[in-house]
């Protein structure tokens, strides 16, 4: 076993022994988003995914206003692995790695202190309309987490133990050769598909969280890969956003 592995294989335990959260214990909403563009697509799809610069800063001062503070997923993951209850928190998530998470996304959660989980699929970095390792690497320089969000974003239950070997390892391998001191600590699922192979693909690469797109708030690792999500939705104004960022 390997070092990283075997970190991982420790804090997995330490995941397990942790306390169960306090009955009274809120958690942590999980929020999750994929384009912060002021281009809005005219198709219904590619609306909803889209939150406008103005929508987002609007959720920004939001928290800050209210005392809400962000955290990584993976600082998530290892505070409640120790033991921890974090609170007043929420973290911000954004899927498949498109390029207005650097252009747009990250001069806003600068500008108000707050840091992002980008879910970045390995195999369409650098490609058009899509983040490149520059701008990845920013992201991370600037406190934000980066992770795996597959390597061609395939949905990972359609494929054979190989091919989810491939599709989880192969973006493991490849954040560890493009960005310095890569850790996996978390993963989120292509369409939030997964499947009794997918956990242990993910536990024997020392991933310790995973994030589906179930509702709910993450308030334990007791099913540390079956993590849920909120989304946002273009048309949620500060007072749904509120909603939705509070437990
Ligand atoms: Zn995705």
């Amino acid at each position: 076993m390997n070092a990283r592995a075997f970190a991982g294989c420790l804090a997995l335990t330490l995941g397990i022994a942790a306390p169960a959260p306090a009955q009274d214990y809120p958690g942590v909403p999980v929020l999750m988003y994929h384009k912060v563009n002021a281009v809005v697509p005219r198709d219904a799809v590619g609306r909803d995914l889209t939150v406008t610069p103005d929508r987002f800063e609007a959720q920004l001062r939001y928290l800050r206003e209210h005392g809400i503070r962000t955290i990584t997923a993976a600082q998530l993951a290892q505070s409640l692995a120790r033991g921890e209850r974090p609170a007043h928190a929420v973290v911000l998530t954004f899927d498949d790695g498109y390029d207005d998470a650097a252009t747009t996304a990250l001069p806003l959660l600068k500008k108000y202190g707050a840091v992002g989980t980008f879910y970045v699929s390995a195999g369409f970095v650098g490609t058009p309309r899509h983040l490149d390792w520059k701008q990845i690497r920013a992201l991370a320089a600037a406190g934000s987490e980066v992770a795996c969000h597959g390597t061609f974003h395939r949905d990972l239950t359609t494929l054979d133990a190989a091919g989810q070997r491939f599709e989880a390892g192969h973006c493991v391998q490849t954040f560890g050769r493009y960005l310095a001191r890569f850790k996996a600590v978390t993963y989120a699922y292509p369409a939030g598909q997964y499947d009794a192979t997918t956990v242990a693909t993910l536990r024997r690469l020392g991933i310790i969280a995973a994030f589906t797109e179930h509702p709910g708030v993450v308030r334990s690792l007791t099913a540390a890969y079956e993590l849920p999500r909120r989304r946002i939705r273009h048309d949620d104004d500060v007072a749904a956003f509120a909603a939705l960022a509070t437990p």
